[in-house]
């Protein structure tokens, strides 16, 4: 691969289509798809697991630090394991969905984040989906999306996938932490998916994403 790799950002609202879109674009370039709010995900599950007590920053730093994880890449994916293990269900459940906002709003947790997601350009270009990639994790890259839809819309595509929870409780955490909150990131291109079908949001978001790789290539 020539150059530096590429990274394109898709961050938004829960269920606002970040997941699906973020995928499908990553398989139509045949990037390296990098979800990492699963990250998050994986260590508030670890932490729920160590009964340690989610209001403890102090605790959850010290469990930080002696973590035993790994960032792995496997047919075009990253995500980490825990001692070797990926807890691909467990944290997806209510719980650990509840659980995630309190432990992503620790400065050392996102510090540690943000070094081990950068580090994720190993893999070659990538597609990334979350809070803050294009404002704290890639903030220099040139591909970045924001996705939102209405909270009913989000409601009811997270209910279609059998999970209940409060979607507006967790954005108003998300959005409201002290250290790198949810914003949508200068130079975003904001999309609402509500009333836009899978294909329709992944077909805008790749139309963006060739034209703007097209200018790279044009002699200046
Ligand atoms: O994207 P997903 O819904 O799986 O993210 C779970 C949670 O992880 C979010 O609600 C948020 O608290 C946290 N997160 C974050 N920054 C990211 C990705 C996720 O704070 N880049």
């Amino acid at each position: 691969m020539k150059g530096k790799p590429i990274v394109i950002a898709i961050d938004g609202t829960s269920a606002s289509g970040k997941s699906t879109n973020a995928k499908r674009v990553a398989a139509a370039l045949g990037y390296t798809y990098v979800d990492t709010g699963a990250m998050y995900r994986t260590l508030a599950w670890y932490c729920v697991q160590q009964q340690i007590d989610l209001e403890d920053v102090k605790a959850i730093t010290a469990t930080l630090k002696k973590w035993k994880t790994k960032l792995v890449c496997s047919d075009k994916a990253v995500y980490l394991t825990v001692d070797g293990y990926h807890p691909v269900k467990e944290i997806r459940t209510s719980a650990t969905s509840a659980a995630v906002p309190k432990v992503a709003a620790i400065p050392a947790v996102r510090s540690w984040m943000k070094k081990v997601q950068r580090e994720c350009v190993q893999f070659g270009n990538i597609v990334m989906e979350g809070r803050d990639i294009g404002s704290a994790i890639f903030p220099e890259t040139d591909f970045k999306f924001y996705l939102d839809a209405s909270l009913d819309e989000r409601s009811r595509r997270r209910e279609a996938d059998g999970v209940v929870e409060n979607l507006a409780e967790r954005d108003k955490k998300d959005t409201q932490r002290a250290v790198s909150p949810l914003v949508i990131s200068l130079g975003a291109t904001l999309v609402n998916t509500s009333k836009l079908t899978p294909e329709e949001t992944t077909a805008m978001l790749l139309e963006e994403i060739h034209a703007k790789l097209a200018k790279r290539k044009l002699p200046s």
